[in-house]
């Protein structure tokens, strides 16, 4: 069994690239330039270089001493959370921005959903100085002002979609509409392991500069350079695909993802994809994704606007049918305490959809010498006033 992508932009029986002909040209393109243009030597310069002295790279591989004593197993974390902006997403967006130059666009578009993605991508359009447009449903420019205001101060454009329940997927359908109207200037910023092939493979190139500098920095505190277990939270799956990336066909490392159980999985409010899912399309690749019998998307739930979507990536899917990884849900009140338990035993405040991940330790079992990378994937700022509500602090 392999994990990397084959030829056709499949995973086992995952991915591929189901979109409406008139998208056609513009994923052409797109597929036929990216392995070329991203291993071209003066794109790895300006992308490694813009890594270090932008994004802030490499980011440290922390050992957390009082996790690993009451936990009694030796527990790192990958510092996700000290990237410029915040979070991983900006490693994704850098790269594909140096892309679209290469390939001469000079309009960006991106959908979000809590507006993390629109975010990192408005950030790296100001620095290249390119016009951005970033497609929000209604619903959540309410709900996330803050991002939105950020994105706005960045110089984005943000655009309302005011289509069906005004969410995630009703922005994306505008993204694909303004695709299809403008395929020779524009390109489209995804910012996870999802969509049409080649999107899940460039992502996850492009969020593997993660594990690359684990294998480095592990060799020079443990004198090895694999861990036992890697730990991620799932939205999508591009933190994930990152940490796990350079270890996929390394059987000796043991895979573990962790998804939102929002409520608990049987409440119908989760996004438990790997537990409800059942095969089908969204957003261009077949893949888990939660539908009801009849085959409509289900609305996910959690409560971390990240690892609120009703899909994994391609890679997920093929990495939970094959048992390459293990798959745990965590409800809403566990990752809560996990917020509160990080920030108190380490003084590191996680993100929600981080905090989801650390969880698992309450379940699982290790043995002492066990080394355990926690993907830390972002900072818990843009969660404060949801954790102060929670816990009344
Ligand atoms: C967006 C986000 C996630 C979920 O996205 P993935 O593509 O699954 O990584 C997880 N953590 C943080 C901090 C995020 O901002």
């Amino acid at each position: 069994m392999n994990y990397n992508i084959d030829k056709k932009g499949y995973y086992g029986n995952f991915g591929g690239a189901f979109i409406p002909e008139m998208l056609y040209p513009n994923v052409t393109e797109l597929k036929k330039n990216y392995l070329k243009i991203i291993s071209e030597k003066d794109f790895q310069k300006e992308f490694n270089d813009l890594l270090e002295k932008y994004v802030g790279r490499p980011t440290p591989l922390y050992f957390a001493k009082r996790l690993s004593k009451k936990y009694n197993a030796k527990i790192y974390l990958k510092r996700e959370d000290l990237c410029h902006t915040g979070a991983h997403k900006i490693n994704n967006t850098i790269g594909q921005i140096l892309l679209a130059k290469k390939l001469g666009k000079n309009r960006i578009i991106a959908e979000t959903g809590a507006g993390q993605h629109g975010v990192a991508t408005a950030t790296v359009c100001a620095l290249m100085g390119i016009e951005c447009i970033v497609y929000m449903g209604e619903l959540d420019i309410k709900r996330q002002a803050p991002n939105v205001a950020r994105m706005k101060m960045l110089g984005a454009k943000v655009i309302a979609a005011k289509s069906g329940s005004k969410t995630l997927k009703d922005a994306t359908n505008e993204a694909i509409r303004d695709w299809i109207n403008n395929p020779v200037d524009t390109h489209y910023i995804i910012g996870s392991v999802v969509g049409p092939h080649p999107y899940p493979d460039m992502v996850a190139r492009f969020q593997s500069v993660i594990s690359e500098e684990i294998k480095t920095q592990l060799k020079e505190t443990e004198g090895r350079d694999y861990p036992d277990y890697l730990i991620a939270c799932v939205g999508g799956g591009s933190n994930a695909a990152g940490l796990y990336y350079h270890y996929l066909n390394d059987f000796r490392v043991r895979i573990i993802a962790v998804e939102a159980a929002g409520k608990g999985i049987d409440s119908g409010e989760s996004a438990a994809t790997s537990a409800l899912g059942k095969e089908g399309i969204i957003h261009g690749s077949k893949t888990l994704l939660m539908q009801t019998i009849d085959g409509q998307i289900t609305e996910p739930y959690s409560i971390s606007a990240g690892l609120d979507y009703p899909g994994v990536g391609p890679l997920h899917a093929h990495l939970y049918r094959s048992k390459r990884a293990e798959f745990i849900s965590i409800p809403d009140q566990e990752a809560m305490d996990w917020g509160l338990t990080l920030s108190q035993m380490e003084g590191i405040i996680p993100a929600i959809e981080t905090a989801h991940a650390f969880a698992i330790l309450e379940s699982k079992q290790f043995k002492p010498n066990d080394i355990l990378i926690f993907n830390c994937s972002g900072r818990g700022d843009k969660d404060l006033e949801t954790f102060i509500n929670y816990f009344k602090l």
